[in-house]
């Protein structure tokens, strides 16, 4: 007769804290292929522990166990996963189905771990529920099947996938004796067939039916005898059974050596863990979307505020360099060290009328120059009142700044020398207070208890930074110092000749303005591509601050992924003790933790980045009047994912590394 397994001198002390449990104090025992061997004594004797060591949940702390001619006390955890799922068969006392799938599913899964294809999977499943009678049963859940049938559903996994020995820990235990009865016949058969049948009980009339009775007494084997052949043969009614039964791995040895391409196939290659875990979030709908939902936003933030930080960098960028690249700015104040602008403080202006006449004469490098003061203050037309921008300037601010008059006429130098109370509208101002610009040439408004009449419009020029550089009004230098009681500029405009000549136009400029302020450098001068960079860095540190800030919210929606997988690790130990049990490797729990996780986060990545660019899409026209280009949201989609798929590994492989490490048998246990 063939030796199916082997124990040497195996023994097995639990720790608790400083103390030692021995459950099992050397137990030697042979099993040969064919035989039926129940295992009986008191509670407590060690025939649990026993149970997991044979069947591989467990290992010897010492001795040798030898299955099929291996020694399993040296295997790895993968290995000894391959022995569970191929080698032997569980049945348990409580049956220990997978609640959420139906029997028929029940029975695949130990096939899914082995990588077997769809087709034959169904094919065997169903095969093996008919042999147990459940052919009419496939698709119930347990909860809607009897205790008896539960227990044959188990069964039907037990033996799916051909194994050389099936462990049945008291599997009458929890049935009413008529489906005990059908239970045990069932097992009687499968042993009449062939198979080597391991049985715990503590029922001597359920042991009976066994040919060998192995007593098991604190952790020792205290009796081991023979079942008198009479009594057994007499007991043995139950119905015999299809050859379909016989294990067909008689004597080969099994195959542990399994390529890496196995795990592959099975983890991932299948799609089957994908299913199973896509079922388990199924499983939980409102804790899936409530913590999608966590991604959501926190992609949709992080999107929203790139998005529309790249759309403010580009259009305020074009809006300056409209300006023309030929264009500088004086202003008060000295440029702190690394910034490009000055640092007046409230009040302190330092820019006079006689600094822009003295730039004037600077020569042919210079195309023109024009002092503003400018303020922000309340008039009224008709009645009406009207808060706008009031730029104090000369004439030369048309040349400067290439404006365009479209009715009546600019300022003249007439206007300054007099300090006439003359006005030119931007053509938003004409609009709101006279309806049109050609309305309102002749007409008056009152500024600081003044009337001013309107003598042109300018034709339209847009907006910077969202001003509109259409509603203002421009009245002659002279007459602006006189009402604001002020003799100072609040900065000045120098177009250098060409464009190329701007380095010298700002060396010179600055040459003398420093003459001019008797050697005090309270100014700074900037050219455009300085205050185009300068532009773009400080937009493009405030898009990375709020995107930074948006990024918190991510994060914590991971801390939310982390938190739920954590929580459901624990609320599903059973169901990873189960899955063990019937042969998934670690990697293979750790692989469906980790997609639920990434699952949840792609998801809500997805779904974060739709809600976030339509946002930014909104934003971006309100506030720019352009929309993102394609060019410019393709990166963002590619980071949205890279993103979310990030969070959900960083954030996921903790809690599925803590469910890949749970012990089979203390995750069976823990109820
Ligand atoms: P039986 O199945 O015969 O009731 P067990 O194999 O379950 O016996 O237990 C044998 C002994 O080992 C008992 O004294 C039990 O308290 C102890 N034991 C079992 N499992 C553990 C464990 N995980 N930690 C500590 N002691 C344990």
């Amino acid at each position: 007769m063939t030796l199916v397994l082997e124990l040497r001198e195996v023994t097995r002390v639990y720790r608790q804290g400083s103390m030692a449990v021995p459950a099992l104090r050397g137990v030697s025992l042979a099993v040969h292929r064919g035989e039926f061997v129940a295992i009986m004594g008191p509670s407590g004797s060690g025939k649990s522990t026993l149970m997991n060591l044979i069947g591989c949940l467990d290992r010897p702390t010492s001795g040798v166990y030898v299955l099929n001619g291996r020694d399993v006390s040296r295997m790895t955890d993968d290995e000894r996963a391959d022995v569970r799922n191929r080698e032997v068969g569980f049945v348990f006392q409580t049956f220990n189905l997978l609640p959420r799938l139906t029997a028929l599913k029940n029975v695949e899964m130990p096939m899914i771990y082995a990588g077997v294809s769809r087709a034959e999977r169904w094919e065997r499943a169903e095969a093996a529920l008919g042999r147990v009678g459940l052919a009419h049963r496939l698709p119930h859940l347990p909860a809607e099947l009897s205790g008896g049938e539960q227990q044959r559903a188990a069964i039907a996994r037990a033996l799916v996938n051909r194994p050389a020995i099936l462990l049945a820990d008291e599997p009458t235990g929890n049935l009413d004796s008529r489906s005990g009865a059908e239970i045990l016949a069932a097992v009687e058969a499968l042993n009449t067939s062939g198979m080597t049948v391991i049985m715990v009980t503590h029922d001597r009339e359920v042991a009976e039916h066994s040919q060998r009775i192995v007593t098991l007494r604190d952790g020792l084997i205290v009796g081991d005898e023979e079942v008198s052949p009479q009594s057994a043969a007499t007991r043995r009614t139950g119905p015999t059974d299809s050859p379909r039964l016989t294990p067909r791995r008689n004597g080969r040895a099994f195959p542990l050596a399994l390529p890496l391409a196995r795990t592959w196939r099975t983890v991932l290659g299948s799609g089957e863990v994908l299913a199973i875990a896509l079922d388990a979030l199924r499983g939980n709908r409102l804790r899936t979307v409530l913590t999608t939902l966590g991604v959501i936003i926190g992609v949709a933030a992080v999107i929203a505020l790139v998005s529309v930080g790249q759309t403010a960098r580009s259009s305020v960028v074009g809006e300056f360099a409209n300006l023309g690249p030929d264009l500088l700015w004086v202003l008060p104040g000295k440029a702190k060290e690394g910034s490009s602008f000055g640092s007046a403080e409230e009040g302190r202006l330092s820019l006079t009328y006689e600094d822009a006449q003295a730039l004037g004469r600077a020569g042919e490098l210079v195309a023109g120059v024009a002092p503003v003061l400018q303020t922000q203050i309340q008039i009224s037309a008709s009645a009406r009142k009207y808060t706008t921008t009031i730029v104090g300037t000369t004439p030369d601010l048309r040349e400067v700044r290439s404006l365009r008059v479209q009715e009546g006429r600019y300022l003249n130098a007439g206007d300054l020398t007099r300090r006439k109370r003359v006005a030119v509208l931007g053509a938003t101002l004409a609009e709101a207070l006279f309806r049109s610009p050609r309305a309102a040439i002749g007409r008056r408004f009152v500024l600081s208890g003044r009337a001013f009449d309107v003598v042109g419009v300018l034709a339209p020029e847009g907006a910077i930074l969202g001003f509109d550089l259409d509603d203002r009004a421009y009245i002659p230098f002279t007459t602006a110092q006189q009402i604001f009681n002020l003799n100072y500029a609040t900065f000045l405009f120098v177009r250098a000749s060409d464009p190329a000549m701007v380095p010298r136009v700002k060396r010179e400029t600055e040459r003398i303005l420093l003459h001019e302020h008797r050697g005090e450098e309270d100014f700074t001068v900037l050219t455009q591509s300085q205050l185009l960079g300068s532009l773009d860095a400080i937009l493009r540190i405030l898009t990375v601050a709020l995107s930074s800030i948006a990024g918190i919210s991510l994060v914590v929606g991971g801390i939310g992924i982390m938190n739920i997988m954590l929580v459901s690790v624990t609320e599903r130990t059973r169901e990873i003790g189960i899955r063990k049990a019937i042969g998934a490797r670690s990697v293979t729990i750790l692989t469906q933790f980790l997609i639920e996780a990434v699952a949840i986060s792609l998801v809500g990545g997805f779904l974060g980045m739709v809600l976030g660019l339509t946002g930014s899409w909104m934003l971006s026209v309100r506030l720019f009047q352009s929309v993102p280009t394609v060019a410019s949201i393709a990166p963002i989609v590619a980071l949205a994912f890279t993103f979310s798929a990030a969070v959900g590994v960083v954030f996921g492989v903790y809690p599925a590394w803590r469910a890949a490490q749970l012990d089979p048998v203390e995750a069976l246990r823990y109820e």
